[in-house]
Parts: C-alpha cells; sequence; structure tokens
C-alpha cells in the first residue's frame, strides 16, 4: 500500500480523536518513535511536544519498557483476572500502593482512564448505598474539568466543552460550580471557596462524592489552581460526609514536578484514579484506588462484592510494562528532572506572555501553556509545527506542551524556539 492509498483509505473508514468523517482533519502518518523523536513516513522527524497525550515519559521505544513486555510475552500475554491472579498484577500493586498518597491501599486494575473514573464513581456510589444512605447519587465537580469520554466520566465534564447539550436529557444530572480562580502557588481566599461551600451546604445529602482534577484542569482548559483550594476542598468534603475522588489520570507520575499533583496540597482522596503513564504509554492500562475504609463499607453489605470487573483487568503485559516504568521512575531525582524542565519551559516561553495576540501564559512542573486570545486554526497550526519539526496539538485557544521527561535541554530549546516561532505569527 503507497502512503497516498493508506491516507485515502484512514479518510474514506478510520474514525480519529473529535473527527469528522465527511470533512477530517489531516493525519501525519507516523513510522516509527524513538525517545523524543517521531519518524514520519516520509522521513521527517518531529520532536515530541505532547508525550501522546502524557504518556510516554520515558519516550518511545524505551530498551527496558520493551524487554518487559517482551519477557512477559513469553510466560503469557493475557489471563482472565476472574479467579486468577499473577506475579505482574502482585509485583504492580505492590509497587503503585508503596509510592501512592498515604491510606490508598487498595487497587482496582482497569483498560483505561474513563474507565477507571467510571469505576470510581461507581465505587462512590455503591459506598453510600452500603452505608444506608442510597440518596447520596449525584457527584459534584467545578467546571473546564474533563474526566474521559464514557458515560458517567462525560457527565462530570465540563458542561460547555464536554458538549452536555448534544446528549441533553440523557446524561445524569449533577452540580457544577465554576473553577477556583485562585492560581497555583496564591492563596484561597474565602471568596475563592465560597461557591464550593454554599453547594455542598446545600446539597450534601444527595452527593456522594466530589470529582475532580487535582491542581491541573488538563483537557478542559490546562488550568492551574491553588493547592490551598485544594486543601480547603478536603477538609469540606469531611465536615459534609461527601467522599472524594482526585482524578490524577493525567497529573500522575510526576508531570507537574511531584509524583502526586494531591502532594502539592498534602491530602489523600477517598478514590484516586491513574491511568495514561502508568505503562509509561506502552498501552491502555489504569488503575482505582481506594482507602481501605471506602473498600470495606462497599463490600459490607448485599451484593457484599465490588461491581465491575473488565475482560483484560489486570492484563499482565500492561501490569509489566507499568512495574518497568515505576522501576524507571523511581531511579530518576524527577524533582529535579522535571524542576530543570520547568526552569526551562518558564524561561523560554516568557516572551510570548507579551504578544498582542497572547492572554496568559503558564508553566506547571512539565507543562507549558500558551492561551491564546482567540482560539487557533489546528490544521494549520499543526502543518506549521511539522514543517519546523515539532509534535503540538493545540485546542481551542490553547497551544500547550508536555514532552517526555528524558527530554534534553537542548532538544527542549528546539521545541520552545520552534513553537514560539510559530505563536508569533499568529494573527
Ligand atoms: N481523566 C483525565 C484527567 C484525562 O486527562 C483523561 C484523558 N485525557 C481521562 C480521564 C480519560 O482517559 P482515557 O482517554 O484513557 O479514557
Amino acid at each position: 500500500m503507497t502512503i497516498e492509498e493508506l491516507l485515502k483509505y484512514d479518510r474514506e473508514h478510520i474514525w480519529h480523536p473529535y473527527t469528522s468523517t465527511i470533512d477530517p482533519l489531516p493525519v501525519y502518518p507516523v513510522k516509527k518513535a524513538e525517545g523524543v523523536y517521531i519518524e514520519l513516513e516520509n522521513g521527517k522527524r518531529l520532536i515530541d511536544g505532547m508525550s501522546s497525550w502524557w504518556c510516554e515519559i520515558h519516550g518511545y521505544n524505551h530498551p527496558v519498557l520493551n524487554a518487559a513486555i517482551e519477557q512477559q510475552l513469553k510466560d503469557m500475554s493475557h489471563i482472565m483476572f476472574g479467579g486468577f491472579t499473577h506475579r505482574p498484577a502482585v509485583d504492580l500493586a505492590q509497587k503503585i500502593l508503596s509510592i501512592a498518597p498515604e491510606g490508598l491501599d487498595k487497587i482496582f486494575f482497569c483498560d483505561s482512564g474513563s474507565v477507571s473514573v467510571e469505576v470510581a464513581m461507581k465505587m462512590a456510589l455503591q459506598y453510600w448505598y452500603a452505608a444506608g444512605r442510597g440518596e447520596k447519587r449525584h457527584f459534584m465537580t467545578i467546571t473546564k474539568g474533563y474526566h474521559g469520554d464514557t458515560w458517567n466520566a462525560m457527565s462530570v465534564c465540563d458542561p460547555v466543552t464536554g458538549m452536555h447539550g448534544i446528549f441533553h436529557g440523557s446524561l445524569p444530572i449533577q452540580y457544577f460550580i465554576r473553577r477556583p480562580e485562585c492560581r497555583m502557588g496564591e492563596p484561597c481566599r474565602e471568596e475563592d471557596i465560597r461557591e464550593f461551600k454554599d453547594c455542598l451546604r446545600k446539597h450534601h445529602k444527595d452527593i456522594a462524592a466530589v470529582i475532580l482534577e487535582p491542581i491541573v484542569q488538563g483537557a478542559g482548559g490546562m488550568w492551574f489552581y491553588s493547592a490551598d483550594y485544594l486543601k480547603k476542598v478536603r477538609s469540606l468534603c469531611d465536615q459534609y460526609e461527601v467522599l472524594l475522588i482526585c482524578d490524577e489520570i493525567a497529573t500522575g507520575f510526576g508531570r507537574t514536578g511531584k509524583l502526586w499533583a494531591v502532594e502539592h496540597a498534602g491530602i489523600t482522596p477517598d478514590i484516586m484514579c491513574i491511568g495514561k503513564a502508568i505503562t509509561g504509554g506502552y498501552m491502555s492500562f489504569a488503575a482505582t484506588m481506594a482507602t481501605s475504609s471506602v473498600a470495606t463499607m462497599i463490600c459490607s453489605r448485599e451484593p457484599y462484592v465490588f461491581m465491575h470487573g473488565p475482560t483484560f483487568m489486570g492484563n499482565p503485559l500492561a501490569c509489566a510494562v507499568a512495574s518497568a516504568s515505576i522501576d524507571l521512575l523511581s531511579r530518576y531525582d524527577l524533582e529535579k528532572m522535571i524542576g530543570g524542565i520547568e526552569q526551562q519551559l518558564k524561561k523560554e516561553l516568557a516572551p510570548a506572555a507579551r504578544w498582542e495576540q497572547v492572554a496568559d501564559v503558564r508553566v506547571l512542573g512539565a507543562i507549558g501553556v500558551i492561551e491564546m486570545k482567540e482560539p487557533v486554526n489546528m490544521a494549520v497550526l499543526q502543518a506549521r509545527f511539522v514543517e519546523e519539526g515539532i509534535w503540538v496539538r493545540p485546542f481551542g485557544k490553547l497551544v500547550y506542551i508536555m514532552p517526555p521527561y528524558i527530554i534534553r535541554p537542548e532538544e527542549l530549546s528546539r521545541l520552545t524556539s520552534a513553537l514560539l516561532k510559530i505563536v508569533k505569527d499568529i494573527k
């Protein structure tokens, strides 16, 4: 098949994320990837600024991760988790729980981030059912959040960007309050938390849990909010007997400069979702963790079990590569590594803050965001990025990068300088 035939078939038959089948956005045929480089079929090499949507923290085609999968493949690639267990799952559980926020000590392995959010929400509902308070069956969240594309996950995504209007009447109704405007690094004043407090005070009797992305709201707006706010959220949830679910799918495994974003606030949620970088970006896999008291309550009333069990739960290949990824992470001096990227991003993206077309520049950990005043034309911009040899996929008004952690300073400089060159030209 020639590249032209491949592209033609793709265009005519294959759905890509958030894409029209009538007039699809262009796609670039990729041949292979190694380290921070993505090689297209035409031989062009791009420096990766996206870590394949936050996942590829160690870069592509990593020999240690490859070896972990190859080794596991020789024993078994998959085995049902109902009635069986295996070393890869137990090893991984031990590794994750030993580094998880204090208090989380039960883990449910699942297939993807969205599923782990569904699992978390089901846990919260089953918890209150078992506690004899089945009327607590709604969720509360903040606007501009993103938790995945499955049904209940979607119900707690931002109502506008999550396009609730289209699914009106079918999505469960949840409580939304405005996202905090106090930024990361700033204190949370009384007026910043007032709406949250009021909503909980009024509705806690029918709220099972608050769900939010800790510190960094990702796909809903790339917004970094005050750690102090999150701390207050934790204590208000306790005060009003509402569980707290933190979705660390995008932030977990070091992206914000701490292993978990909740560490910035020094809190432990009752339930926590992890995914994306869990396998070093090798395959679709995720997990939901809970405290013992959540797990025990769930299982103490008929049906006495947690009602979930996907086919690929605990997949050995995914567990093996996730274990190897965590071993790699533990060998990094994470705060220094991410701190270095953060300093460099701050310095190199700063000039954009002075440009007329730019509304804001913000950096946290290995995440650099340029917020434009107007929405950008993704197709046009992406073509320009590719011409310049970088891979960046903006959305809405947001042009952002989150490179693999192993990016070298000179590669990061090439990424940021190409990025700025193009952003500067946006009218
Ligand atoms: N939660 C957050 C915070 C995410 O960023 C994402 C993915 N962008 C998800 C959930 C959904 O994960 P997945 O795409 O693996 O289903």
